[in-house]
């Protein structure tokens, strides 16, 4: 079976448009062709001079599928996936139960999400401080490397009894185990007991408003758990990537440690490029999320680093609490920390970078697709638009302007800290694998393909 996809615009350097045909061959991309070239195929599809970019892949989400499914579950996640323009989402282990800290749990986990996925999917594994209890804990890591986790996931600082945080010390043992294994390890980089003293001090104030939480988790905790990471960094040789950095001097210390030739990085987050603690303080726990959002500073260092590569992708880190009941409970201590934000990270990055002129079409591709596929090890089937690669593609309408409504979203609490906001360029229509999953037509009409042909992908390619 082959598709032609004409009409059409890809992405080239720097803001370059250009012209293309993309021939469809089963699920590869068979050729990347000059408009008016001629070439035979079953079927023939206008795109109406939409912009069509290699698949997004969103590094960073928590679907809660198994365990949590009353926050979200594979099925909503990738529909809503799907609605903006993502066709990989790579999914955290911690946030499922069991979690996926072993062959075996990720194996359960496996049947029951694999049937319900809209797009491809990858799946973290973590090491947590419970998981060390076990004597046989290298046995499992080694387990679950061998199953094909996109990479391995440790907290510094974990708010979760299912999936505690790691010490430093504790920390070193596992990057030593992963590096002999030639595996990432994602962080979550905050300071435990930084965060533990600042909490300690705002609730013996007795404050509970939102710049209350937000003093409990001071930029200080980012920045001295990146430089105990560039330490670890140093001492193992590991390659360790911070997750969901907000604060800007943090991200310094990440570039320092680059430029020493350490193979450390960090990616972001569409809040903290679109918020500050203004917003916060404005939106309440609409807006709660650990890190917390900074100040205008770090907001602007962020787009920065985005631009000049300092950081290497952005992902949603999408975390959906129910809504309201969790995000209302009447102290901003105990609402649910987490906004959904799958669907929306594609045109956010896009109306507020590319459109806005602070970021390229052409660093758009690689912080959303590109690097994010060679980071997980699959950069010789995902994240660019050449033949043999997978067809997965995000195809936008640029000149469409639309407003974001919590109501309009797909994923199952629906509720954004982006209500209202305006946004150039409008999801048109979704590809993974040759498959159309996403159809939003002239008027505005979805279309979901009926089956959920996602699949499986494991770190290195084969699924
Ligand atoms: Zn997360």
């Amino acid at each position: 079976m082959k598709t032609l996809l004409h009409n059409l615009v890809i992405s080239g350097k720097g803001n370059e448009r250009r012209p293309a045909q993309l021939l469809v061959e089963g699920e590869q991309i068979g050729a990347v062709l000059k408009p008016g070239e001629v070439v035979s195929a079953d079927t023939r599809l206008d795109l109406r001079g939409a912009l069509v970019l290699p698949g997004v892949i969103d590094g960073h989400v928590h679907f809660d599928d198994p365990g949590f499914t009353q926050r979200e579950d594979f099925a909503t996640g990738t529909r809503a996936a799907a609605a903006g323009g993502v066709t990989m989402v790579v999914d955290m282990p911690c946030t499922s139960l069991p979690p996926v800290t072993s062959a075996e749990n990720l194996q359960t986990k496996l049947e029951i999400i694999a049937p319900k996925a809209h797009v491809d999917f990858m799946l973290w594994g973590g090491v947590s401080g419970n998981v060390l209890e076990n004597a046989d804990w290298k046995d499992q890591v080694e387990g679950l490397v061998d199953a094909g986790v996109a990479a391995i996931k440790i907290y510094l600082l974990s708010g979760m009894d299912t999936f505690r945080d790691v010490t430093p010390e504790q920390a070193q043992i596992v990057l030593e185990l992963t590096t002999r294994r030639g595996l990432p390890v994602g962080v979550h980089a905050e300071d435990r007991q930084v965060v533990e003293a600042a909490r300690s001090a705002a609730r013996a104030r007795g404050g509970d408003s939102p710049l209350d939480y937000a003093s409990a988790r001071p930029a200080e905790a980012e920045i001295s758990a990146a430089r105990t990471l560039r330490t670890l960094c140093r001492k193992t040789g590991a390659r360790i990537h911070i997750v969901h950095i907000a604060s800007w001097e943090a991200l310094d210390i990440v570039t320092e440690a680059r430029s020493e030739g350490l193979p450390l990085s960090a990616e972001t987050c569409p809040h903290y490029l679109l918020f500050t603690d203004a917003d916060l303080k404005r939106l309440g726990a609409l807006l709660k999320t650990a890190p917390v959002v900074k100040s205008q500073r770090d907001r602007e260092g962020l787009w920065r680093g985005l631009e000049t590569g300092e950081i290497l992708y952005v992902a949603s880190d999408h975390a959906a609490g129910v809504w309201p009941e969790e995000k209302n409970t009447g102290s901003i201590w105990t609402d649910y920390g987490g906004v959904p934000g799958v669907e929306l990270l594609l045109p956010t990055l896009f109306s507020e970078g590319v459109a806005k002129g602070r970021i390229t079409l052409e660093r758009l591709v690689e912080i959303t697709s590109r690097a994010p596929a060679d980071f997980f090890g699959v950069g010789r089937r995902k994240g660019r638009i050449e033949k043999g690669y997978d067809a997965d593609f995000s195809v936008i309408n640029e000149h469409s302007t639309w407003t974001v409504r919590a109501e309009e979203l797909h994923n199952k609490n629906r509720y954004t800290p982006l209500e209202d906001m305006a946004l150039k360029g409008r999801i048109q229509e979704t590809w993974v694998r040759g498959r159309r999953v996403f159809v939003r037509d002239e008027v505005g009409r979805e279309t979901f393909a009926e089956r959920a042909p996602g699949r499986f992908i494991r770190r290195g390619g084969s699924s």
